[in-house]
């Protein structure tokens, strides 16, 4: 079967799980899609790695990456910097993959604009009360940083209706497996 290359959009509010699905995403799946490694300011959680899950960078460094116009989107979200580095992007597309980019809505936002063609799925929770549960299970942030994630999560919600597909995280397995399913339909020519 031939595959079609495509720019995938996978948003939705912190702690819905969406780290927990793409682990094993990738796992499941052949190398014709990658994940796209986002620039932020934010500092690492305990076991993240420079390069593996994000770039690390300074501010100064990020808005100079502005400036030279590298990215195919930023936000600003919960007083950090994110941003899709808009070179690898291309080239992976140029050389046949897809490419996945785990953002958050104003990113979302901005590509879709600039690349009506991505495929967008939004990852939303049973309810909110499990979101906030989740969230704070992680214990990886502190309480100012919650309420912010929070507060953003509400708006967030609110713009699922403008994604192409939906998909609730209540198990992991069952999210995974509807994620999949997208992949190829949109993926196979
Ligand atoms: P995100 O990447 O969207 O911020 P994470 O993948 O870090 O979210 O998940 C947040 C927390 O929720 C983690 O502790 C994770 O183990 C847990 N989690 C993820 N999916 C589920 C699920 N379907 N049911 C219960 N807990 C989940
Ligand atoms: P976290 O700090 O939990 O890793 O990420 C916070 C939010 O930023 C998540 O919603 C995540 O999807 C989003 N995010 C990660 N990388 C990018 C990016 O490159 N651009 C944008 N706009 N959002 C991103």
């Amino acid at each position: 079967m031939n595959n079609k290359a495509k720019l995938i959009i996978f948003t939705g509010p912190s702690g819905v799980g969406k780290g927990t699905i793409l682990a094993d995403f990738f796992k499941r799946v052949d190398n014709n899609i990658v994940y796209s490694i986002s620039n932020t300011t934010r500092n690492p959680r305990d076991g993240e790695i420079n390069g593996m899950h994000y770039f690390f960078v300074s501010k100064n460094e990020f808005e100079k990456m502005i400036k030279e116009d590298s990215f195919l989107e930023y936000a600003q979200y919960s007083d950090n910097y994110y941003g899709t580095n808009k070179k690898f992007v291309d080239e992976k597309i140029n050389e046949g993959k897809s490419v996945l980019l785990e953002i958050e809505l104003q990113g979302a936002l901005q590509v879709m604009e600039k690349r009506p063609d991505a495929v967008t799925i939004f990852i939303k929770p049973p309810n909110f009360k499990e979101l906030e549960k989740r969230l704070r299970g992680r214990h990886s942030e502190d309480e100012e940083t919650i309420l912010k994630r929070l507060e953003a999560a509400k708006i967030e919600l609110t713009n699922a209706n403008k994604f192409h597909y939906t998909i609730e995280n209540d198990t992991v397995d069952k999210a995974v497996d509807e994620l999949i399913r997208i992949y190829h339909k949109e993926t196979n020519l």
